[in-house]
């Protein structure tokens, strides 16, 4: 599959034979379930005569269906394009195919979609990791030249590293969430999921900066990143001890590989702790479940989504809601309404505000020492479908993804290595807050010295 950067200079003929030769692969690899959209030879989805670009279905296209992977939207037409939609087009690039995900972004297998589950390119038996799963998916499996997903705990992130691609998460702010259906409003950033670090560079480029239309976007000087890349830089790189204890034998192998070959290559790496990951994994449960259960309140029936069948207004909400939202959406929902009700808000909600503050003190201490952080993306590689027994075990999955978000700060997660099973084993930096350029400086040097082959 060629580059983001290669496609860039292709003319329009070479596109066009591109978008034929992907539509045939992904014909060819429908049980993979990466797309949502059944593609025939007559019919392909784009937006756009430039070089395609995979969407996750809770990003706005104009004129396409949206559905979050829900049946609760099911046959939803978006009305307008996301910022991040008209951004792709304003640089020559377009919205191709629409990625599967779990439903509403809650999850972190790609199990919960309606159309189905996505299933891991390097081997079936596995998820792809989620909520992104589809992006990551046709990444890896040369579906897709690049994609964008969303990540409100992870969902960029460990997707890329369960699947061998590159996945990023830009700054809370960066981009423009306008267009892209809210999980949690707080949390949520589009990002890139692409085939190497300076693809997800490019792509991070073309999607980001200050859009008046989304209120919680950054207006802040922006550089572009991808010209700027520059690996020789000598970084000072942080390793949390305490997180790593946490990992599986094989993920602290090649952490300790990539420290080793860090240091090779000039930098440093100094030694932290932070708080307990599962003071974070409440902190994030409690936030990211209120947030949800406002914004799903949309989808009644009334203003938003399918309605079902009733006899009056609270059975049309009862009945819309039931028949229209997957189990795992509805527990959030409960869940999410519970620790804002009164009497526990104070108990659950305004704790998980202040464990968050002390979050992200705690990542401004270590950025006094350290330009970036390594850390696992996830506490072990791809498990096999249905191996979660319970939602309380998945979310046990997400203790190193969820702090970064809770912090607003910026993650890029690449691959370093492979388990005994030739599963890949992703690995992330973090960097402090709009450091994007130090971040991805990091990531090049990292995928430079650790040569990776799929
Ligand atoms: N797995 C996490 C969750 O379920 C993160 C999902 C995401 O980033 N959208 O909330």
């Amino acid at each position: 599959m060629v580059t983001l950067k290669e496609a860039l200079s292709l003319d329009e003929q070479q596109i066009i034979t591109l978008k034929e030769d992907l539509k045939k692969s992904i014909e060819e690899n429908k049980q993979l379930g990466a797309y949502v959209e059944q593609f025939t030879d007559t019919e392909v989805l784009s937006s756009g005569s430039g070089i395609p670009i995979a969407i996750k279905d809770n990003i706005n296209v104009k004129g396409w269906e949206l559905t979050c992977g829900s049946n609760i939207l099911k046959n939803y037409i978006a009305p307008y394009n996301a910022t991040v939609i008209e951004n792709l087009e304003k640089n020559g690039l377009s919205a191709f195919g629409r990625a599967n995900m779990d439903e509403f972004a809650m999850g972190s297998s790609t199990e919960s979609s309606c159309y189905g589950k996505t299933l891991n390119p390097v081997d079936n038996t596995k998820v792809p990791g989620g909520s992104s799963g589809g992006s990551a998916a046709a990444v890896a499996a040369g579906l897709a030249i690049a994609a964008l997903g969303t990540d409100t705990g992870g969902s960029i992130r460990q997707p890329a590293a369960y699947c061998g691609c590159v996945g990023m998460k830009p700054t809370y702010g960066r981009v423009s969430r306008y267009g892209i259906a809210a999980y949690s409003s707080s949390l949520d950033q589009c990002g890139p999921i692409t085939q190497n670090v300076e693809d997800a560079a490019i792509l991070y480029d073309i999607i980001s900066g200050y859009d008046p239309k989304d209120s919680t976007s950054a207006n802040v000087e922006y550089t572009p990143v991808a010209p700027n890349l520059d690996s020789s830089k000598k970084l000072t790189i942080a390793v949390i001890d305490n997180f790593i204890e946490e990992a599986s034998d094989e993920i602290k192998e090649a952490m300790n590989k990539s420290i080793k070959i860090l240091e090779d290559a000039g930098h440093s790496i100094v030694h932290k702790r932070m708080m307990d990951t599962k003071n974070i994994l409440s902190s994030y449960y409690i936030v990211a479940t209120a947030e949800a259960s406002a914004n799903l309140s949309r989808y009644d029936g009334i203003r938003y989504g399918n309605r079902a069948e009733a006899t009056n207004l609270k059975e049309t909400y009862l009945n819309t809601k039931t028949q229209g939202f997957g189990e795992e959406v509805q527990k959030r929902i409960m869940l999410g309404s519970f620790v804002l009700s009164s009497g526990y808000y104070d108990a659950y909600y305004v704790k998980a505000q202040k464990v968050r503050h002390l979050i992200k003190d705690e990542f401004d201490k270590i950025f006094n020492d350290a330009d970036l952080i390594l850390n696992p993306v996830a506490p072990t590689t791809a498990p096999k479908f249905g191996a979660f027994a319970s939602s309380l075990e998945m979310y046990l999955s997400d203790i190193y993804t969820i702090s970064v978000n809770l912090a607003g700060l910026p993650a890029i997660s690449l691959p370093v290595s492979k388990d005994s099973d030739g599963m890949p084993i992703g690995l992330q930096l973090i960097a402090n807050a709009y450091d994007e350029q130090t971040l991805f400086d990091g990531a090049l040097s990292l995928e430079q010295n650790i040569n990776y082959t799929k």
